[in-house]
């Protein structure tokens, strides 16, 4: 038997809150509103896998606000970015009109509504919470508003305003998903379509990367397509769409994700799915990565004992996983430096995050702490000249 347990957040589908223990989840989020521990867990009821985190709503406001890395102005746009939005677009092109009125929520950098400005549409609107955001898109000439999908009352001035509501990989980020779902309906029009990109959760087959890139203390809901489905079923929506998506990371990894199109269904009557697959597969999924931990301990086990000085590059998510779940703490760290202006300056633990500049004197080991990206460190690293050793975990 599992073990079965009252959670301190009720399931985002079904709001049951009796769930089954999966397995914990162990960040150091210090210097951050957010706990350092959640454990994952399946809904008794429906079978929703999700984070069971005691933060509040308003410690995730928060946190987004002093740690939004997703806001201002873009750099290079990535290739499985470019091919989102193509698809969204393509989408578009079948459901509406060019002068459609389309708000993108949680729009981060701004990258689809520029690329739909790119594509003619002329009714462009975006909502995001950071106000640094929305300054970025306005001067790139398209409206933007600072307000929260997880707001008490969206403001009457946005109410039924919308023929198209976009959101992309936000879905798995928002702690309060009943009223996010209530206020997207409260804005859509009558027949307006909300379109969502989102990871799904039931299949990591071809997945080979520490699971942190995605279960982590902002990835807090873990659908799939049948939990999905319920969740928009229970509040009156109806999929228009619902096509599969396929992301190629690094090391072959592959994630799969689903765009979503979903239209008001004004359906009472509910017929739950209950989701048999992902707890299992996300069970299996953290077996392979405590192997892989202790494969990790073993290796920095050296550097512990022969108190080697280590200068650690990237002060992401991995980092948070590797400094609550190994050795690496205890070993001689010298400095934590990262490529992101908006983390340089910031604490992570006692280290002020400092600049790559940091590498130009110094010979010794470079711990390269990122999941993704690493062949570009590298690629810096050689640019300095750097002459040391690096390790990669
Ligand atoms: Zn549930």
């Amino acid at each position: 038997m599992q073990k079965r347990v009252v959670a301190s957040r009720n399931c985002p589908v079904c709001g049951c809150e009796v769930v089954e223990e999966l397995f914990p989840v162990n960040l150091d989020l210090s210097n951050t509103t957010l706990p350092d521990h959640y454990n994952v867990v399946a809904c008794d009821y429906c079978g929703m896998c999700y984070a069971d985190t005691t933060a509040s709503l308003q410690d995730y406001e928060q946190y987004y606000c002093e740690c939004n890395y997703y806001g201002g102005h873009p750099g290079n746009v990535k290739q499985e970015e470019q091919n989102r939005f193509a698809e969204i677009e393509a989408h578009l092109q079948k459901l509406v009109k060019k002068d459609a009125v389309i708000l993108d929520i949680g729009f981060g950098k701004g990258e689809l509504l520029t690329y739909l400005k790119q594509k003619n549409y002329t009714n462009l609107r975006g909502m995001d919470p950071s106000v640094q955001s929305v300054s970025a898109l306005r001067e790139k000439g398209i409206n933007g508003v600072v307000l929260s999908l997880q707001t008490t009352e969206i403001p009457l001035d946005y109410q039924r305003k919308y023929d198209v509501i976009i959101l992309t990989e936000v879905w798995e980020h928002l702690y309060a998903l009943k009223r996010c779902i209530q206020n997207v309906k409260s804005m859509l029009t009558e027949s307006g379509y909300l379109i969502l990109t989102l990871p799904t959760f039931d299949d990591l087959s071809d997945y080979h990367l520490p699971l942190v890139n995605m279960i982590n203390h902002e990835h807090i809901n873990f659908f799939s397509k049948c939990s999905l489905g319920s969740f928009m079923t229970i509040y009156g929506m109806k999929a228009v769409e619902l096509c599969r998506t396929v992301i190629e990371e690094d090391h072959g990894s592959i994630t799969y994700g689903i765009l979503g199109v979903f239209q008001q269904s004004g359906l009472k009557d509910v017929v739950l799915e209950m989701d048999e697959i992902t707890k299992d597969v996300l069970r299996n999924y953290y077996l392979k990565e405590k192997c892989e931990l202790n494969k990790k301990n073993q290796i920095l086990s050296r550097y512990f004992s022969q108190n080697i000085p280590i200068l650690i590059w990237g002060a992401g998510t991995y980092l948070r996983q590797l400094w609550h779940e190994t050795i690496l703490p205890q070993c001689n760290i010298v400095a934590v430096v990262d490529g992101s202006e908006q983390k340089q300056g910031q604490l992570f633990g006692k280290f002020t995050i400092e600049s790559p500049e940091r590498l130009h004197n110094f010979d010794g080991t470079v711990l390269i702490a990122v999941i993704r990206y690493t062949e570009e460190i590298k690629a810096r690293l050689s640019a300095f000249g750097f002459q040391g050793h690096i390790l990669e975990l």
